[in-house]
């Protein structure tokens, strides 16, 4: 039998092949693109999400006649694979209002490659009551397109199993990051970013059972990482391939945390088990998932300074955390061109990071080897700074 990272070798080779075999058996696959379409409507429906993703290796040769080029680069290869035929196995697709850009490329790929079902999640930007009251109306909606495309009745008990299912992958997904921990960590970061994009090609009960596997393997495993003098956190822009943390990694450091979206971000809050399991994920997807792209308030007071670090620490608190939990002596903080969302959010998490003694390096590229290889002296240069 294979073992838990071979399998999550395959799969990252060729992340399609799992679902489309699916596929033949009779299962429906729906793609979504982020982190905020609740996919636990779909695998409460037996219906198969699938994260939608960018391929670094593949040329971006037809997006641009559908998408201006200041769209981020990682859009712009899913928009290019989806134009090139690689997502035709899907039976459908959601989106949400994850950034702006995302937003508008909801509506292109629905004008453009006729989905044959296609639902987008207006989901609000703030998180006052009336925009949770506005996000649990959203979630009704979807629902309803569901049900009428799948002919079911999404029950509450259905939801219920379901969010239980999702979080338990969320619970498995700690436990892996955990074992990052140590020093040295027991899992690359390389490593880690196959196993996340393995389990977001995979429907959930199997991607348990691949944490489970690797879970297991990881613990008892004799050839893991070197100890290295720097450990780091890679904080921003979407990660979807193993380019950037390879490039990190080979230069003398482990990367050992992220808060980015096929990570951390995605998979630490917990859905709360509420009476309509609808309220717990509307409340999860909307408050406690975090996200730049989310306003939230800052505490006011009458003294700028204080406000505005009172503000950081509302923003960028869970970083420091996360820097101690995972004994982290540097950030990267790097963020794809054109990706607004983040590049905004750099100078004040800067600020952040030099108020608690964190360095950080910024880091700009836009999706493709090449660029990331032109950073190799930088990011050589901070690591001799901290190591
Ligand atoms: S990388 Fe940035 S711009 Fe691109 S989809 Fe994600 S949040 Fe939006």
């Amino acid at each position: 039998m294979a073992t838990g990272l071979n399998r999550v070798a395959e799969i990252y080779a060729d992340r399609a092949a799992r679902v489309t075999e699916l596929k033949a058996g009779g299962k429906r696959i729906i793609g979504y693109l982020d982190i905020f379409p609740v996919v636990e409507m779909l695998t409460a429906l037996d219906l198969v999400p699938y994260r939608l993703l960018g391929d670094l290796n593949e040329p971006i040769t037809r997006a641009d006649a559908y998408l201006p080029t200041v769209v981020c680069p990682f859009l712009r290869s899913v928009m290019d694979l989806g134009l090139k035929g690689k997502y035709d196995f899907l039976d459908g697709v959601v989106f949400a209002h994850g950034c702006e850009v995302s937003e508008k490329m909801a509506h292109i790929w629905r004008t453009y490659l006729h989905p044959p079902y296609a639902h987008f999640i207006d989901t609000p930007h703030t998180t006052h009551q009336a925009a949770r009251k506005q996000h649990r109306e959203l979630l009704k909606d979807f629902q309803k397109t569901l049900e009428e495309m799948t002919g079911q009745e999404l029950t509450a008990e259905k939801l219920r199993e379901a969010v239980n299912i999702h979080n338990r992958q969320r619970v498995l997904v700690r436990e892996l990051y955990d074992l990052r921990k140590p020093d040295p960590p027991l899992i690359s970061g390389a490593e880690t970013v196959r196993v996340m994009v393995a389990v977001a090609s995979l429907p959930v009960t199997e991607g348990n059972e691949l944490l489970e596997q690797v879970i297991g393997e990881i613990k008892g495993r004799k050839d893991g990482p070197a100890p290295k003098p720097a450990r780091l956190i890679v904080w921003g822009s979407i990660i979807d391939n193993t380019a950037l943390v390879d490039l990190v990694e080979s230069l003398g450091a482990n990367v050992v945390m992220d808060d980015t979206t096929v990570g951390s971000r995605d998979y630490f809050p917990l859905v709360e088990i509420t009476d309509d399991p609808r309220d717990g994920l509307a409340d999860r997807y909307l408050v406690a998932l975090r996200s730049p792209r989310t306003f939230r308030e800052t505490v006011p007071d009458g003294n700028r300074r204080k406000d505005y670090m009172a503000d950081l620490e509302s923003r960028f608190g869970y970083l420091k955390d996360y820097a101690r939990e995972w004994q982290v002596n540097g950030v990267i903080l790097q963020v794809l061109r054109y990706c607004d969302i983040h590049g905004y959010e750099v100078p004040a998490l800067k600020d952040y990071l030099e108020s608690i003694g964190l360095p950080g390096i910024y880091l700009e590229h836009d999706y493709s080897k090449v660029a990331l290889a032109q950073l190799r002296t930088r990011v050589q240069a901070f690591l001799e700074i901290i190591g």
